[in-house]
């Protein structure tokens, strides 16, 4: 089928409101703020849900920023599970659980999304390099994509990121640097080269058009559920894309007609990491941290600049809520997660589960309302020893008589 035309028409500085062109812009000319795409309102109100046709990511081609459909780089990545679940609903004492799995994009995470219309930015700006610092997810998703688009890739890892991430790095990358520390270290020194245009900044720091793919987790979950939001939506928070992508795809679809009414947004933290959930606390600016380890790899970062600031005024105007989860909350929602309903999500993709019990817990969530939960990563790439269980040799009786037993216990 044919893609639909984009309906981007220019950048806004989210500070103060200046227009910019639809142009390789990283901040506002003006004033330095960061920036975020506009689009043909009146038309896409006009056109309404069916402005939208295909699967995928590139179904909302219309409200993302690729014009010509010869940069849209795709793996097969959006149209992943959104998943009503009953069983882990009953166990956490709400009325209705759904869960978006992100797990099923092609690298294994959110960050597929931002990935390809990053990418596909990179090829409609003309760039020949791709680069990102990243402690793990964002430099296997930059790496794939970039490879797919026929881009060279330079790619910092954080020396902690798992074996498998590490490995599918490697193997897709042009080039893979492990750097020492965690990303607060090293995002400083390589946002400025990122400012001199050496290659295309894939960070998450500030390019609208990197941070525009995201946004299409909001409209699978709303046409997923009928063109209506969920109450409340659980959203993981590192630097804090997904969260105001998300929070941006549900106004956007709220003024457009597509929706009566957004959901409250929650942002999840891991306890390690917590520096939105502070401030949102305190009622106060956020004062960066000095983090070390967390099971949530992704969600290691002590500084979010001027992201989480933006995360912290959503959270402000739109009566959200912020809370966080200690690292082994955070493994207890993983095997909770896996047992009641058979989703296998890495720490980093079930931490907003385990904020959401803890969120419940202090009262702060209302459990009769539709609660969607941002699951942000599949299990399958986590650093893992398998459990430690002998193994048995069988004959035919040995076995018929352990099969017999195992039966009879369910
Ligand atoms: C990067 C990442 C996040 C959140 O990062 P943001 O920058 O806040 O969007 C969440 N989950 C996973 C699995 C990630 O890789
Ligand atoms: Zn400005």
């Amino acid at each position: 089928m044919k893609q639909m035309d984009s309906l981007a028409t220019s950048l806004r500085c989210i500070e103060c409101g200046g227009a910019s062109p639809l142009g390789y812009t990283l901040q506002c000319p003006t004033c330095g703020g960061l920036l975020e795409l506009l689009y043909d309102e009146p038309l896409l109100r006009r056109l309404g849900t069916g402005a939208f046709t295909g699967t995928g990511l590139w179904r909302y081609a219309p409200v993302l920023p690729i014009a010509d459909p010869a940069h849209r780089v795709s793996l097969g990545e959006g149209a992943t599970p959104l998943l009503d679940c009953p069983r882990l609903a009953r166990e956490l004492g709400v009325q209705r659980l759904v869960v978006k799995f992100e797990g099923a994009n092609p690298t294994g995470t959110v960050k597929d999304r931002s990935s390809a219309t990053g990418v596909s930015a990179a090829l409609q700006f003309g760039f020949a390099v791709t680069s990102v610092v990243s402690s793990g997810n964002a430099g296997s998703s930059i790496a794939a994509y970039s490879a797919r688009a026929g881009l060279r890739s330079l790619i910092f890892c954080y020396e902690r990121a798992s074996a498998p991430k590490m490995l599918h790095m490697a193997a897709t990358a042009t080039d893979l640097v492990i750097y020492k520390g965690v990303y607060d270290d090293l995002i400083t020194l390589w946002d400025r080269l990122a400012e001199e245009g050496l290659f295309f900044d894939c960070g998450a720091s500030r390019n609208p058009y990197k941070h525009e793919g995201k946004k299409t987790i909001a409209y699978e979950i709303a046409e997923g559920l009928g063109w209506r939001a969920p109450d409340l939506v659980v959203a993981p928070v590192a630097v804090g894309e997904t969260f105001i992508a998300a929070s941006r795809g549900f106004a956007e679809m709220e003024r457009l007609g597509l929706i009566a009414r957004r959901p409250i947004m929650a942002a999840a933290q891991a306890a390690r990491a917590n520096a939105v959930v502070r401030a949102w606390r305190d009622k106060a600016a956020i004062t960066p941290l000095k983090i070390g380890y967390t099971v949530a790899e992704g969600l290691a970062a002590g500084d979010p600049g001027r992201k989480g600031d933006w995360v912290l005024r959503i959270l402000r105007e739109t009566g959200g809520v912020a809370g966080q989860a200690e690292d082994e909350e955070i493994l207890a929602a993983q095997s909770l997660l896996a047992r009641t309903e058979g989703i296998w999500a890495g720490p980093t993709g079930v931490a907003a589960l385990a904020v959401l019990k803890n969120l419940l817990h202090e009262k702060e969530v209302d459990p009769a309302a539709t609660i969607c939960v941002i699951l942000s990563e599949t299990g399958l790439k986590t650093e893992a020893a398998p459990p430690s269980r002998p193994a048995i040799a069988f004959d035919e009786a040995s076995l018929r008589s352990l099969v017999r037993e195992k039966v009879r216990e369910s």
